[in-house]
């Protein structure tokens, strides 16, 4: 059974400009225990794409379904705990790393151990000692990394991930791509908005190529 399907799923936007279609009748299947690369150039629909698969906002036409079911029947809350979805732009709190970590736990009556922690930003390519330092004083890319943490200690069934390693260095690019095969490994489903060929490449089971409206998919072979 698919993870995620859509069935010929159209979104299109009115504006003083004129009306912009970024998904016509886009039909594809997320298979569970997968990568899938997203890739095409600014403007052409891949947010709107995660926008649609986390709720933020709903097709026009067709329809989507996750586990089965379709997603209008999907309380959003729930949904959102399942699919996660990562803004490119982090939304952290001035104040500790430790603290803008905690908090979704926090929301939940939860809280978390200083080693588990530490062991998040391990798998971010951060150390211990980033706990204590505040959010103000971190590089766009250690910001980032955060915020995936911060995304990781939810343990979300599906992560949608917007560039996440956009302002990174080859070396935490790598960490990265090794935790998100780790964490398909573990049966989890990742979507990863990429323009960088040889990345997509190294990750993904599929890549999707989205391009006027339409989506054509290029299986990999690994
Ligand atoms: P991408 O993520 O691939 O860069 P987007 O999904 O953000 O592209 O946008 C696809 C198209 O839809 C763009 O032309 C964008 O201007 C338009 N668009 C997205 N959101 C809105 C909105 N809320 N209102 C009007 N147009 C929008
Ligand atoms: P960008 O790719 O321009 O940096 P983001 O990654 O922050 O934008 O967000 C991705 C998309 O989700 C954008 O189109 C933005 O408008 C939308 N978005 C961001 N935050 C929210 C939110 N809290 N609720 C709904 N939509 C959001």
């Amino acid at each position: 059974q698919p993870l995620i399907e859509l069935r010929e799923v159209t979104k299109s936007y009115d504006s003083p400009e004129g009306r912009t279609t970024p998904l016509k009748e886009v039909s594809a299947v997320i298979p569970p225990e997968s990568v899938i690369a997203l890739m095409g150039p600014s403007g052409t629909g891949k947010s709107t794409l995660f926008r649609l698969l986390n709720r933020l906002e709903d097709p026009d036409h067709g329809s989507i379904t996750y586990k089965g079911k379709p997603l209008s029947e999907w309380d959003p809350i729930l949904l959102r705990r399942e699919v996660h979805y990562v803004f490119q732009s982090a939304v952290l709190f001035p104040k500790t790393v430790a603290d803008n970590l905690n908090y979704p736990l926090k929301l939940q009556g939860k809280s978390m151990s200083e080693e588990e922690m530490a062991r998040l930003l391990e798998r971010v390519g951060l150390s211990k000692s980033y706990l204590t330092r505040s959010i103000e004083k971190l590089s766009g890319g250690e910001k980032q990394r955060v915020h995936l943490a911060r995304s990781l200690s939810l343990n979300p069934h599906v992560l949608l991930l917007d560039e996440p390693t956009a302002s990174l260095d080859p070396e935490s690019t790598e960490r990265i791509e090794q935790e998100m095969r780790c964490y398909r490994e573990k049966g989890h489903t990742v979507l990863w908005i990429t323009h960088q060929p040889e990345q997509a490449r190294r990750i993904a089971d599929q890549v999707w190529h989205l391009e006027s409206g339409h989506l054509r998919q290029e299986e990999m072979k690994r």
